[in-house]
């Protein structure tokens, strides 16, 4: 395959680690990277962290400067794909011209859910998914400064923990009725309301905002419960919708995300996708399944890579990602649905875990401020260890002891 081009759309976490991983495994041929954004690929955890809170020493830029010339992968930032041609094997770009391909990979990401009603009051209305969006919120999240959270997601929370840390009032709106709730279990939900609020963040849970206006100077919501929030700004944090749109013109077959199989290969044979807007086969649910982790990012990208060379890809673990807020390193492994939970140490107090078991498995993990155990537990749900509930109640016995049998 030496002079095979290989084309890859979308520059963040998946797209460059897949331009990584194909020349680790010794591709020769071209490597082509295509990014609508300016800015070199970044990782996105940093963003409502560190970036936040740091922003003259945060870094988030995934390789250094030099990483792409020095491993020959052509990067062209600043440019949009506009049309895929699977039959023709090329793409367009916005400045007009057709890039040949003979294996391409979509990494198209995310982009934010709008909320409408919060749009059209214009200015003082934020999210947060790029780093251009980031630098912005450096100056709006200010000390003194009333910022009202709308959605209680993973962005939601790690602003609002950084933004108390940055001395402003938070408030968070959540339509839901928990906080966290597509990827936490809810038995997790009182405690993260109760960290939040003990930091002097406002919880208004399980209630929509019905009207948004500008008044006086302050932004006003009013909530289905009645309540009336003001703030001088809004950011807003609903989840996001994966980018298919390239993929759904070019004919790919698409629900909600370019479904993918195990090997991350798309409808076509030539195309690949990953990342935030792939959709995989899960051979153990029989479901499609779409994650907008970093870990997920980087699987799908190494299994892309491996795939478009005709290498074997390495066998799926159990899903894994992690949220820092309010001092806490959170971590969560499996699948947070259908599990009975067992909480292992006292919840409220850090440095507990639940346990996830179904059918006397572990399927699912959450570790507050218990990172080292992470790597035992999504073990025991890889391996599918079965043990009796006492053995997976009994916290005098650590994980790493279970993998053996107790
Ligand atoms: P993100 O990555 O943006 O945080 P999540 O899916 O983790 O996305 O969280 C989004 C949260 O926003 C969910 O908890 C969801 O219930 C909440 N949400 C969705 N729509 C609204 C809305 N109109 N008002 C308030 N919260 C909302």
């Amino acid at each position: 395959m030496n002079k095979a081009v290989f084309v890859i759309v979308g520059a963040g976490q998946a797209g460059a680690v897949a331009a990584a991983e194909l020349r680790r495994n010794g591709f020769n041929g071209r490597v082509v990277l295509i990014g609508d954004e300016p800015h070199a690929p970044y990782e996105r955890p940093p963003l409502s962290k560190e970036l936040l809170l740091h922003p003259e020493t945060a870094r988030c830029q995934l390789f250094p400067d030099d990483f792409y010339a020095e491993h020959n992968i052509e990067v062209r930032l600043g440019t949009r794909v506009t049309a895929i041609d699977p039959a023709a094997r090329h793409v367009s770009l916005n400045n007009g011209e057709t890039l040949p391909f003979d294996r391409l990979l979509l990494a198209t990401g995310a982009t934010v859910r709008r909320l409408p009603l919060l749009d059209q009051l214009g200015e003082d209305i934020y999210t947060l998914r790029t780093l251009d969006d980031a630098r912005v919120l450096q100056s709006v999240i200010k000390r003194g400064r009333r910022i009202v959270l709308v959605g209680g997601g993973v962005v939601g929370l790690e602003l609002a923990s950084s933004a108390i840390d940055l001395g402003a009032h938070v408030t968070i709106v959540e339509q839901a009725p928990m906080v966290m709730g597509r990827c936490s279990p809810a038995i997790l939900n009182e405690y993260l309301c109760k960290v939040h609020s003990e930091r002097g963040a406002v919880l208004h849970i399980g209630t929509a905002v019905t009207h948004a206006c500008r008044d006086n100077g302050e932004i006003a919501l009013t909530l289905a419960d009645g309540t009336r929030v003001t703030g001088d700004a809004i950011v807003y944090g609903i989840g996001v919708e994966p980018d298919t749109s390239l993929a759904s013109a070019a004919g790919l077959e698409v629900d909600n995300g370019i479904l993918v199989d195990e090997r991350a290969r798309t409808s076509h044979p030539a195309i690949y996708a990953a990342g935030d807007a792939a959709k995989q086969w899960d051979p153990h649910t029989g479901h499609y399944r779409r994650l907008e982790t970093w870990e997920n990012a980087n699987r799908q990208a190494v299994a892309a890579a491996k795939s478009m060379m005709d290498i074997d890809a390495d066998k799926v673990g159990a899903p894994w990602f992690w949220t820092d807020q309010c001092g806490l390193n959170i971590q969560f492994a499996g699948d947070m649905t259908g599990a009975q939970w067992i909480v292992r140490g006292t919840m409220g107090e850090p440095g507990f875990m639940l346990l996830g078991v179904c059918d006397d498995r572990l399927v699912a993990a959450v570790m507050v401020n218990r990172p080292r155990d992470m790597r035992s537990a999504r073990m025991l749900i890889d391996k599918q260890v079965r043990l009796a509930p006492e053995s997976w109640r009994d916290s005098q016995q650590s994980l790493r002891s279970l993998l053996n049998g107790g």
